[in-house]
């Protein structure tokens, strides 16, 4: 049937014409019906798009009454439109009024035809509308001819999304490009954001669909594949991987590579009359659009590597490079990436950063940290999202809940707007207590210390009001770096904090790493049971080298000052003592080379092992300070993975066990007289921290956004009567439930922010 009439690419080159002709929106779309049905020998070409209230809206028509244009609508579902842009799939028949989805349409005239070809207007996997070609005569429409009809698709895709359409739309029917979307992701970083969507790896935008010589197309997409092919070839070989780049994801991308069914794919698309990068965007959306809607983990995997792969292949072919550059940021900039290396985040101007989404990681991830360093409202795991925005796009992120608002309805925006504004107030509020010292109602005063573990922290030291540094996560530059960082970089890394510090102290933390903090360039070790594997101290005994290193590191930035060392994950105080042989070696080792000593030295133990509960008498007697690690002692009290949702959240740290241990914790620091802090997140919710004040805990350290609101809750106690309540809630606890609504009844009743 083509071949009469010159078949798509002849199709093609003709809507390639009208597209540039300088005509309204309407009448470029009437003649693409036109050419359509002319091209295809059908009675009838039509163009359904979808509105933002998921009704499908008949745009144009050559065949059917043109009074229905603007008129007929569908629901998603309803009929054989309705039911293409549900399934997002092509559909052949030959007598279409015996589907049993058929509606009739009186005001269309279409009851004369009998046959019926729809194939869905599809744009990175989403549904923009549908596109109808019908006969009077029965016949069945070959391959060759469904797939010419979705390359048509495609151009009317461009259009749509171009904006192109929009002014044909009255208020209230916008198309569905521009619809708001309510979408759920996990929380990352505290905070709300409103800005505008930038993509992290800008969208290749396909200029040229159609081809002006196929052959020569065809070599450039072989060649783009070989090229592809090669460097693939020689990440994999080289060994040299950059951020998100793993050996085994890169095989995989070189399988697909070699993919049979891709490949023809791509070539049948190109002969068609796509140019190479019009049939890779083709295929993919193909690809997208059959995949999105299964939920089973392999193939959304599968989707996410075929389509890296795409793009590293439109890369290849249009010669953008493969991260975009950021110099020309916009303010108020919403970063959305489909994954994103820690790295790259701190590439990015600050300043102009209002949040950040992400598709595939999550609150673990290593991005997650430097976001919540940085203070960038973030939220990841949201599945779809780099397909779903448009650059410019305005977008809502609630770092808190989850919740991203992709094109927001005014109500929405004006309510997060508000709520932004409410924090800016309160942190203004907590900015003005920065000076006044933390003194409880009756006079005891309480010292609030931070949480760091990059030097973009320390600002905060100064900003917060925090009397010193009470656990520097040293891990986050192992994290973070690409491989293990040099002695002399670590040394310069903790020169630099102590500098930033400015005299206030900072409790370094030896690496902590294994379990969750996994390094990408060291060998993983396989464990059944990470949490409670070889990790921290248990890593760093037994592999010397690494740990004297980080201490001789620590040293040799601490000469002439004080200096602040302690051990996460003793478990037994022998532990401590080889930890601490260690420490004495390096200092010997510095004195001999030559070198100032630390002008003081203090080595703490990090109470987070249960086990320590019955050693606190030595280890009070033999350590310079205590300091305690809630978030993995709560996680081992209840044998609970404290990253597990579904067993974290089934106990609460405001119970009778985790606070009797804490206040045993406290009884025998004060006992000994041995300075005693905590470090967990428990220490930076008000609550949480006025129960830990009332156990006898005077030192707490936490997040910088939390210093302000703990400060507001310890001005607010009377600590004694927070004691009397706190020790009679205790004594009536029976089992371990939760006894925070009569803690939170107290604090109300008191008039204490918690
Ligand atoms: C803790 O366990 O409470 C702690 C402060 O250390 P991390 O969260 O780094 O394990
Ligand atoms: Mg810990």
């Amino acid at each position: 049937m083509f071949g009469t009439l010159g078949g798509p690419r002849l199709l093609l080159r003709r809507l390639r014409e009208v597209m540039a002709e300088p005509v309204s929106p309407q009448a470029r779309l009437d003649k693409i019906v036109v050419h359509i049905a002319a091209n295809m020998v059908a009675e009838v070409c039509s163009v359904y798009v979808l509105r933002a209230d998921d009704r499908l809206e008949l745009y144009a028509t050559e065949g059917l009454n043109r009074e229905a244009v603007h008129l007929t609508t569908l629901r998603t579902g309803e009929g054989l439109v309705g039911l293409i842009a549900k399934t997002a799939e092509p559909l052949a028949l030959a007598d279409a009024q015996l589907h049993p989805a058929f509606v009739y349409l009186p005001e269309t005239g279409e009851e004369i035809y009998s046959s019926f070809l729809g194939v869905p207007i599809l744009r990175g996997g989403n549904t923009l509308g549908v596109l109808v070609v019908q006969n009077k005569a029965r016949r069945t429409y070959p391959e060759e001819e469904i797939e010419a009809l979705e390359t048509t698709a495609m151009l009317l895709a461009e259009m749509i999304a171009s904006g192109e359409l929009q002014s044909l739309a009255p208020p209230g029917r916008d198309i569905a490009l521009r619809r708001p979307l309510a979408l759920k992701g996990t929380p990352v970083a505290d905070g709300v954001g409103l800005g505008h969507v930038v993509l992290h790896e800008p969208r290749i935008v396909v200029k040229q669909l159609v081809a002006e010589d196929i052959k020569s197309e065809m070599e450039r997409l072989d060649t783009a594949i070989g090229a592809m092919r090669k460097s693939l070839d020689l990440l994999i070989e080289r060994g040299k991987l950059g951020p998100g780049e793993h050996r085994d994801v890169l095989e995989t991308f070189r399988r697909i590579a070699h993919d049979r069914g891709w490949l023809r794919r791509l070539h049948e698309a190109v002969a068609t009359g796509l140019t190479a990068e019009a049939a890779v965007e083709r295929v993919q959306n193909v690809a997208r659009a059959k995949l999105q809607r299964r939920t089973e983990p392999f193939l959304r995997e599968w989707l996410h590597d075929f389509d890296e792969l795409a793009n590293r292949l439109l890369h290849q072919l249009t010669g953008q490079s493969f991260v975009g550059a950021h110099k020309d940021l916009p303010y108020n900039s919403v970063i959305v990436a489909r994954a994103m290396g820690p790295a790259a985040l701190l590439d990015y101007d600050r300043a102009k950063i209002r949040g950040l989404v992400l598709e595939e990681s999550g609150a673990l991830s290593h991005v997650a940290i430097v976001a919540r360093a940085l203070g960038i409202a973030a939220v990841g795991d949201v599945a779809n999202i780099v397909d779903l925005v448009e650059p410019g796009d305005a977008v809502i992120v609630d770092g808190i809940s989850g919740d991203v608002h992709l094109r927001p309805p005014p109500d929405v925006e004006h309510s997060y707007a508000e709520k932004a504004r409410l924090r800016a107030r309160k942190q203004e509020q907590y900015h003005k207590l920065r000076d006044v010292p933390a003194v409880t109602k009756d006079g005891v005063a309480i010292d609030l210390l931070m949480n760091a573990g990059m030097l973009v922290d320390l600002q905060h030291v100064a900003e917060t009001g925090a009397v010193s540094v009470g656990l520097f996560r040293t891990e986050i530059q192992f994290m973070l770096a690409s491989r293990m960082p040099r002695m002399s970089e670590q040394e310069a890394l903790y020169r630099t904090a102590l500098d930033l510090a400015n005299g206030k102290e900072i409790t370094f933390r030896t690496l902590d790493i294994g379990s969750d903090k996994v390094l990408p360039y060291m060998a993983k070790v396989e464990e059944e049971n990470p949490a409670l594997g070889w990790r921290a101290i248990r890593l760093g005994l037994d592999r010397p080298g690494l740990l004297r290193s980080q201490l001789r590191a620590l040293l040799r930035a601490g000469s002439g000052r004080e200096m602040r060392i302690m051990f996460p994950m003793i478990a037994t105080l022998g532990e401590f003592e080889t930890a601490k042989s260690v420490v004495e070696n390096e200092r010997a080792l510095l004195r001999r080379h030559g070198r100032a000593p630390p002008s003081s030295l203090k080595l703490g133990v990090m109470i987070e092992v249960p086990s320590m509960l019955w050693q606190l008498d030595e280890t009070c007697r033999c350590a310079d300070f205590i300091s305690v690690g809630s978030n993995d002692l709560v996680q081992y009290l209840y044998a609970a993975d404290r990253d597990n949702k579904r067993v974290a959240t089934r106990f609460d740290a405001l119970s009778a066990p985790v606070l009797n241990a804490m206040r045993l914790i406290a009884d025998k620091a004060r006992e000994y007289a041995t300075p005693l802090t905590l470090c967990g997140e428990i220490g930076g919710k008000p609550l949480e921290a006025m129960v830990l004040l009332a156990l006898g805990y005077r030192g707490l350290s936490m997040s910088a956004a939390s210093i302000g609101p703990v400060k507001a809750m310890v001005l607010a106690t009377n600590l004694s009567e927070a004691e009397d309540v706190v020790a009679n809630i205790l004594k009536e606890a029976t089992g371990g439930q939760s006894l925070r609504d009569k803690l939170r009844k107290f604090a109300k009743t008191q008039g204490i922010p918690v």
